[in-house]
């Protein structure tokens, strides 16, 4: 199926990518649709599966760019000469709901080395927030490509803060950025600040609230799909 891409330019010119998996219809917009939809939101069984299912989507799309190889593999009639990937990517996400999405990936890319990143909104009493990283769990990255999934791409600012962390931990060759749901002003601030990266959306929203929730969006995503938490 072939998928639309707009390409935007960033200020340094270089060509972000951002790649809208539901601006063709496919049945991922009917997963899209049931995520948001309030009166299916308490099935958390559906949520996250739904949110597994974009993340098999994406793993497909995102695998026909991948560097392949040809394997000679041995049949029990014969030889057949096979396209096979050259390399699994790294994994990455961002806990705890990053988790579903990370699942999907992971189905498919099913030998893949994984990285986790405690990386949440420290509230204060104003109700602004800041980002905190805390648990980091990582592989090697040195010339890997990495998909670092998020389901809700809001302000940025979480995932903008891992993928300097990841930069800085090792130097992946391309970094594939994979959400659920984007809002146009993360998505550009992802863009300036991660001109290189290529950014894959389940569907891309206009609005952001002041605490930072997207507009329609589908609501707080891990406590829909692990339950609410205590603010901390
Ligand atoms: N995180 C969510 O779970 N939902 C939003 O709308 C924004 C960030």
């Amino acid at each position: 199926m072939p998928i639309k891409v707009p390409v935007c330019f960033s200020q340094t010119k270089k060509a972000t990518m951002v790649i809208n998996l539901s601006e063709q219809y496919s049945l991922l917009n009917d997963w899209v649709a049931e995520m948001r939809d309030v009166e299916l939101q308490a099935d958390r069984m559906r949520f996250r599966r739904n949110l597994e299912r974009i993340g098999e989507v994406a793993a497909l799309e995102i695998s026909k760019r991948l560097p392949t190889t040809t394997r000679e593999i041995q049949t029990p009639l014969g030889i057949s000469s096979c396209i096979v990937l050259e390399e699994q990517p790294v994994l990455a996400t961002i806990l705890r709901a990053g988790l579903p999405l990370h699942q999907g990936l992971l189905n498919y890319f099913d030998k893949a080395d994984n990285a986790f990143i405690s990386a949440y909104r420290k509230h204060h009493r104003d109700g602004s927030f800041e980002i905190s990283l805390d648990y980091i769990s990582c592989p090697d990255l040195e010339n890997r490509v990495v998909i670092v999934s998020d389901p809700m791409l809001a302000t940025g600012s979480s995932l903008v803060k891992t993928i300097h962390y990841l930069r800085e931990e090792g130097g992946p060759s391309h970094i594939h950025v994979v959400v659920a749901i984007a809002c146009t002003v993360g998505i550009e601030y992802v863009q300036r600040e991660e001109p290189h990266a290529t950014i894959w959306c389940g569907a891309i929203d206009e609005e952001l609230t002041a605490k930072g929730y997207i507009v329609p969006g589908l609501g707080d995503a891990g406590d829909l799909a692990y339950g609410t938490k205590v603010q901390m």
